[in-house]
């Protein structure tokens, strides 16, 4: 006797290399799970980009497929779309503002000029940095022509500042992609009225190429050495900028004392006076900028600023946890653990650069990194936080960080870990080799982590890195929980759901947990990846879709958990 129907795909049970559902989409991996919708794609893409690619795509083919989702959406709703974009920049939910500039261009380049007005008109909050500014003018000129409303936007870009803060602009961000603030003025022809302000332009558009010879060629009435006096209405810092620049016999205590007398950072100090430990601790002075002081550590550590015991150390170290500044800089988690992870390693990626880590600063990191993704109130019921630690998430890169899918995914799961009374922290890949059989309750494989709530996030990182590759079986978590009869209301998986492996699908494994158990489970699936794809049923409401690394995630994630039973099918 043959039983045909045992070969027929189990609505309850199908291998994840089987359509289970007629709305599944093949993944990059081969197997089938559900797509979602074209606004969660376009916050994927504003939240993770695509910068180095995935493990299965390059970032050119992610930018042309996420480029076609944010067309689509401005097509369906421009003024929904634009706002998404603004709210995300905005909020500094993102690790990188590059995606939200992009899809600003592209809104500009929109064939609806009501869409194209209103980006235009979004311009200066999203592009709030002269370098933001350099990188929309470079995706613009590419996609749309140079027409009386971009010159406009570009105009009141700079007229619209005040005088402090467009010196600021053009002494800080010179130049990037090609284009320089010389460039710009001289397209939008942006003018002012204030003295003041005019100075700043005239400054920028004949002195700030950084060559000498094209304020010679334009000011000096003969061939002297002798520079022109500088305009007497620059503000303070041109006028730093270019004392620096003129003197080039300074000591470094000398370059210092312009620097904090000018308020200078170090963007606008030559490179020379750049090695000199007294210079950083005069940038340090001069209040520099949370984000610079976070990318910086290493340097101060080597130049030996930054010491064990130092004041200097004791003050960054302060200026770390200080979470009133970490929301007005948009430090964000994903900025604060690539410090960290390059911090704690006492070594340079390129060069022979070494420094010895300072434990103080450090911790403060470590702190920094959950003061940067706000408070977050805890489920108060049983959570598995589930991390995809098979090969695509140790393949792949977050925001063009040094930090792999795996590494920020588990940091990640530590912010819902350190708040919640009980959590199970789990690891999940597939058999080497294929040796997961899929069996129900058979073999799961479910790879130990070696972290808890209280890991330092050094060695969270570590811990990942140490894992090997493994094949992909999202189901696993809800098949381990349910061997294990363990009572768990929210699974959340860390994953780029490009799942394969399993006999049974991810969400009829949650629906077969739900039915045996009796528990109204949930499952909250954090995105990795800008896909399209996602393990959670769209049509179920107790499964949900987040986008990993939005600093808004664990707060979403919690609300979801600790909200009403789910409301989906339970069969
Ligand atoms: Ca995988």
């Amino acid at each position: 006797m043959t039983n045909y129907a045992a070969d027929l795909p189990n609505r309850k049970a199908t291998s994840q290399s089987e359509q289970a559902d007629p709305r599944q989409v093949e993944n990059s991996a081969g197997g089938f799970v559900f797509a979602v919708d074209d606004w969660a794609r376009l916050e994927r893409w504003l939240i993770l980009g695509a910068e180095g690619g995935s493990y299965y795509a390059s970032q050119k083919a992610m930018t042309l497929d996420s480029a076609s989702v944010v067309k689509r959406c401005l097509d369906v709703d421009g003024p929904r779309t634009v706002k998404t974009i603004v709210s995300v920049s905005t909020s500094g939910r993102a690790p990188k503002n590059d995606p939200a500039i992009f899809a600003l261009a592209l809104a500009a380049a929109h064939t609806s000029p009501a869409v194209r007005a209103l980006a235009l008109a979004s311009l200066a909050n999203v592009c709030r940095t002269g370098t933001h500014l350099f990188t929309f003018v470079a995706s613009a000129n590419a996609t749309r022509g140079w027409g009386r409303g971009l010159r406009r936007a570009i105009r009141d870009w700079y007229a619209n500042r005040s005088a402090d803060s467009l010196a600021m602009q053009v002494a800080k961000y010179q130049q990037r992609d090609g284009w320089s603030h010389r460039d710009l003025l001289r397209l939008s022809h942006a003018t002012a009225t204030d003295q003041v302000k005019k100075a700043v332009l005239r400054w920028a558009v004949t002195g700030n190429t950084g060559a000498r010879t094209v304020r010679l060629g334009k000011h000096a009435t003969s061939p002297t050495k002798e520079w022109p006096a500088l305009d007497a209405a620059l503000p303070r810092v041109i006028v730093g900028l270019e004392r620096l620049r003129d003197d080039a016999g300074l000591t470094p205590a000398q370059a210092a004392q312009i620097i904090v007398d000018h308020g200078l950072t170090h963007e606008m100090v030559p490179s020379a006076y750049l090695a000199h430990a007294a210079v950083w601790e005069g940038l340090l002075s001069a209040n520099m900028p949370l984000g610079a002081l976070t990318r910086n550590l290493a340097r101060m550590t080597a130049n030996g600023l930054l010491q064990s015991g130092a004041a200097a150390s004791k003050g960054v170290a302060a200026r770390l946890v200080d979470g009133a500044d970490i929301k007005r800089a948009r430090l964000h988690p994903v900025s604060v653990l690539t410090a960290l992870k390059t911090y704690a390693s006492g070594r340079g990626s390129k060069g022979s650069l070494t420094w010895a880590p300072v434990p103080k600063i450090l911790d403060a990191l470590d702190d920094a990194f959950y003061l940067a993704f706000g408070a977050v109130e805890p489920v108060g019921k049983p959570v598995m936080l589930a991390l995809d630690v098979s090969g695509s998430m140790a393949g792949a890169m977050i925001a063009g960080s040094p930090l792999t899918a795996r590494e920020a995914s588990a940091a990640m799961a530590m912010v819902t870990a350190r708040v919640e009374p009980d959590y199970d922290l789990v690891g999940f890949a597939a058999g080497a080799g294929g040796g997961y059989g899929g069996q129900w309750g058979g073999t799961c494989r479910l790879v130990p982590l070696g972290i808890t709530a209280k890991t330092a996030l050094p060695d969270v990182v570590k811990a990942m890195e140490a894992i090997p590759m493994g094949a992909t079986d999202c189901a696993l978590p809800m098949l381990h929980a349910l061997e294990r009869s363990q009572k768990v209301d929210g699974f959340v998986v860390y994953t780029d759901s490009e799942t394969w492996h399993g006999a049974v699908h991810p969400y009829q494994a949650l629906r077969k947990y739900r039915a045996e158990t009796g528990q109204a489970a949930k499952l909250a699936v954090v995105a990795t990846s800008a896909t399209a794809f996602t393990i959670a049923d769209p049509t179920d409401g107790g499964m949900m879709d987040v986008v990993g690394f939005d600093t808004a995630a664990p707060t979403v994630i919690a609300d979801f958990l600790r909200g009403r039973s789910a409301e989906g099918p339970i069969d």
